[in-house]
């Protein structure tokens, strides 16, 4: 079966359905073809990935394309970072990062249950962005991947709020929380 009309896929799939009924699946893996959106060779429906928002519950490129293009994405940066578990893929990603980020800058100021609230909302510091969109926006404007960074407060007694907050490694910030206690 071939792409013919606009419900194509509909239209086969009730065919089979009548023919083979539970097995439909199958078949319809087997018969029902689609030429692939990215190499454009025609193939049969189970030459494709499945995906939830499709007509067709199928991927428009095909699995050999797809297989290829994923290997190949692993190997960037971006990639690695994402197959190391769903907490690091959120965490990669911008917005999720910042997220996280501001959720524990509002637990360290306003959460008096918090362990780190002593040195926190405990000595006055504040968070000044007014939401999570706010930190966001602010992260954006600074243009920084907060992947793998930590918010340092420039002036130490100062809040999180736009000019006195960065964006550094553990390792930089260590660094500058050493050399600040040494100063003392
Ligand atoms: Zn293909
Ligand atoms: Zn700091």
């Amino acid at each position: 079966m071939i792409k013919t009309s606009s419900n194509w896929y509909t239209d086969s799939r009730r065919v089979i359905e009548e023919l083979y009924g539970e097995d439909a699946d199958m078949f319809c893996d087997l018969f029902i073809r689609k030429a692939c959106s990215k190499c454009s060779i025609e193939k049969p429906l189970g030459k494709f990935h499945s995906h939830s928002s499709t007509t067709d519950r199928k991927r428009p490129d095909c699995r050999i394309y797809r297989n290829t293009w994923i290997r190949k994405y692993h190997r960037t940066i971006k990639g690695k970072r994402l197959r190391k578990g769903y907490d690091k893929k959120y965490e990669s990603t911008v917005i999720g990062c910042a997220k996280k980020r501001y959720r524990s800058i509002v637990r360290r100021c306003n959460n008096p249950k918090d362990k780190d609230y002593a040195n926190w909302g405990g000595r006055g510091i504040k968070c000044e962005f007014a939401s999570a969109d706010d930190f966001i926006e602010c992260v954006k404007e600074m243009g920084v991947d907060l992947y793998g960074k930590e918010v340092h407060r420039i002036d130490n007694n100062g809040n999180y709020c736009r000019g006195n907050i960065e964006f550094l490694s553990k390792e930089e910030h260590t660094k500058i929380h050493n050399r600040m206690y040494s100063s003392r």
